[in-house]
This record gives structure tokens, C-alpha cells and sequence, in this order.
């Protein structure tokens, strides 16, 4: 038929695009829907519409000014929760266009995966969870992340977070790393290969550009690291190419996850996209071998970066910055907890978790200030030398 249109209907190029999908990839229209039904866009796939709302929330923006593992500040080279997000989207995408995957859910579950990280990195969050604790309650910056789509953003006034498709839920839920949980945790049935895949993104991600860091940082040396036999390698072929050790690392690792991941969905008889979601064990996996030498670099990486003194600092000066915060707070909750309390209906501890997971580190600080708490905070110590 002719039309005027160079353009294909949406639903004409969904059907193309899902003829490129492997056959356990989550299809382009989704399987488990919205929890409020909405009309169709006109132009976009229903993961492209989750992917633009979670980056114009007010989370995603303020993903900038959270730390990743320094005090965000002391360089500006270093990571953010955001750029870290964006590493993880980048590799996400990579790894679910090679596997035949649906890069777009790959993408908004990587997006939104770190959005419920409070300031300060693992401290914070473990400075909030002993709050919650206190409180008969917990926080898992996981379920932060989910209860931010489902809860806190907005997007429309007809429903309550975003609304976004259940497969983008799904996959934050299931959002498992060995720094989060134990390697040989049971995924419930449901998860997608996506979700699975965005795991694995997370940490290729962060193993690299935290050697990146360390060594920009001068926390540790070239030489160093190079002793750690996976580094030596991804060493070894930077060398011979002139790039960096960031990027063969990321290479090493996905080329392994590919092939390994390849082989395990063959060997399981994985063939359609309900063997994925009715399987209760990670799909996407490295090779035994791989494992072993990334845990060798993750040691190396815990000794030398994370325990390391400049780190264990900020840490330190995080964990008192959010404990005493959520302590002034309670004494007297400032008209921001009890907007969200009215907003959530929930206990005021839930709604300071709410407000302090929200803040950035530099916010966090001010408020500090402002509310002359004792938190030993003054300029970031040794504030590492730009590269
Ligand atoms: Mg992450």
C-alpha cells in the first residue's frame, strides 16, 4: 500500500525487530504488561518508553552526585553513580545485541539499577540499613530502586510511580551481584536472560573502572595489579594494541560470558523465552576459570582500593553523616520527610530512609551543616592528583 510515510507502523516494525531476537530473548512488546493499562505510544517500543522515563526522573539526575567508591568530589575523574550507571548500560546493551537479547529492557533495567544507592556507597547504605534495623525494618539498595519506580517518582497523576512494564521490575528485583548477595543464590522463576545479563554488566563494569580508578588514584601500581593474573593479561593485550587496561578487562570478560553463556543455555536446553523464566539458576554465567581469576582481582581490588585508608576515610565520614542525619531527622523531621510520609502514608523512619537515600553526598553534607551535626566533615583527605 502507498503511503506518504517513509516511516513503518510501530506495531509493523516491533514484528522486524523481534525477527532479530534470539528465541529466549524477552520479545519487543513485552509478556507481562503495566500494572495500569496506557494506550500504545505512537513511535516507541513499550522498553524504550520505560527507558525515557527513568532517565528524566529526578533520581537518575541525581545518580551525578552519589559516590561510587571515593567521596565524589575528590576528583573529577572518577566515578559517579552515573557514569558508573551508563558504563553498566553501555556493557548491558553489548552483551544483549551479541546474545541475540532485547537490548532496550537490558538498558532500562542497567538504568535503574542503581537508583535507590544512597550517598556515600556501601557505607550509606549500610549506616541506613542499621537505622532501619532499629526500626524492625532493613534497606537493600535494590528494593530502593524498585520502590522508587513503583513509589516515589512521578510520571503521571493517574498512577503511582512510573508504571513501568513488569520485566523492568522483575529484573531489578532479581539485581544480584556477589557484592550484593552470595554467588550461588537461587534467582525465583521469572527473571529474563536480560535481567540475568544486566548482573553480569554490573560487575564487569565496576571491576574495571574501580582498577581504573585505583590506579588514577594512586592507590596502587601499574605493577602492581599486573601480578593479579587477569589484569596481567588484559595488560598483555592493551599493551599490544596501545588502549587501555579498563577496556581489555571488559573485553576479556565478555567475550568469556559470551561463549560460556552460549554453551550453558545449549547444554540446559534453553530454547524459548519460558525455559528462561521458569529456571531458578543464573543463565548467564563466566567460565569457571574466569570466575576464579575475577575473584583473584576483586581481592585484589578489596586489599588495595576499598580497605584502603583514603577510601576507609570517606567512609567513615559517610556512615556518621548518615546516621546522624537520620537521627536529627527523627527528633525533628524537616517539612521534606513529612511530605513524603503524606505522600506514602508509611512510619516517619520509612520516610527518612526515603528522603536520606535520596540525597547526593554533597547535599547530604550540607544538610549536615545546616543542622550543625558532629560528623568530623571537612574537604575530602589526599584528594587524588588528576591523571
Ligand atoms: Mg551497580
Amino acid at each position: 500500500m502507498y503511503t506518504d510515510s517513509l516511516m513503518l507502523p510501530l506495531a509493523e516494525r516491533m514484528k522486524q525487530a523481534d525477527a532479530l531476537l534470539a528465541p529466549y530473548a524477552v520479545p519487543h512488546e513485552g509478556m507481562l504488561g503495566r500494572s495500569v493499562k496506557e494506550p500504545e505510544d505512537e513511535t516507541r517500543f513499550p522498553f524504550q518508553r520505560d527507558r525515557d522515563r527513568i532517565i528524566h526522573t529526578q533520581s537518575f539526575r541525581r545518580l551525578k552526585g552519589k559516590t561510587q567508591v571515593f567521596v565524589a568530589g575528590g576528583s573529577d575523574h572518577v566515578r559517579t553513580r552515573l557514569t558508573h550507571t551508563m558504563e553498566v548500560a553501555q556493557i548491558s546493551r553489548d552483551i544483549a545485541r551479541t546474545l541475540g537479547l532485547n537490548e532496550d529492557l537490558a538498558e532500562c533495567i542497567a538504568l535503574a539499577h542503581d537508583l535507590g544507592h544512597p550517598p556515600f556507597g556501601h557505607t550509606g547504605e549500610e549506616a541506613l540499613n542499621v537505622f532501619m534495623t532499629k526500626h524492625g525494618a532493613h534497606f537493600e539498595h535494590n528494593e530502593q530502586s524498585l520502590r522508587i519506580v513503583t513509589v516515589l517518582e512521578e510520571h503521571s497523576s493517574l498512577f503511582a510511580g512510573l508504571n513501568l512494564n513488569r520485566e523492568v521490575l522483575e529484573g531489578l528485583k532479581k539485581h544480584q551481584t556477589p557484592h550484593d548477595a552470595p554467588a550461588d543464590v537461587l534467582l525465583p522463576p521469572g527473571t529474563s536472560l536480560e535481567a540475568h545479563v544486566v548482573n553480569l554488566a554490573d560487575e564487569i563494569a565496576y571491576t574495571a573502572h574501580d582498577c581504573d580508578d585505583g590506579l588514577g588514584a594512586k592507590l596502587f601500581s601499574f605493577k602492581a595489579i599486573q601480578r593479579i593474573p587477569l589484569a596481567r593479561e588484559a595488560a598483555e593485550r592493551s599493551k599490544a594494541r596501545g588502549t587501555s587496561l579498563r577496556g581489555s578487562l571488559i573485553h576479556l570478560l565478555v567475550t568469556d560470558l559470551y561463549a560460556t553463556t552460549e554453551n550453558f543455555l545449549a547444554s540446559q536446553a534453553i530454547r524459548t523465552v519460558q525455559d528462561v523464566v521458569h529456571t531458578s539458576r543464573p543463565l548467564a554465567h563466566f567460565s569457571a576459570a574466569m570466575e576464579q581469576k575475577l575473584a583473584q582481582l576483586r581481592s585484589f581490588l578489596w586489599d588495595h582500593l576499598y580497605m584502603s585508608s583514603p577510601v576507609q576515610a570517606c567512609n567513615e565520614k559517610g556512615r556518621n553523616t548518615v546516621t546522624q542525619l537520620c537521627a536529627a531527622f527523627e527528633k525533628d523531621p524537616p517539612p521534606k520527610v513529612k511530605e513524603l510520609r503524606q505522600k506514602t502514608q508509611g512510619t516517619l523512619p520509612e520516610a527518612i530512609k526515603d528522603y536520606v537515600a535520596g540525597m547526593t553526598d554533597a547535599y547530604a553534607l550540607r544538610q549536615a551543616q545546616e543542622f550543625h551535626l558532629m560528623t568530623g566533615l571537612g574537604a575530602p583527605p589526599d584528594a587524588p592528583e588528576e591523571p
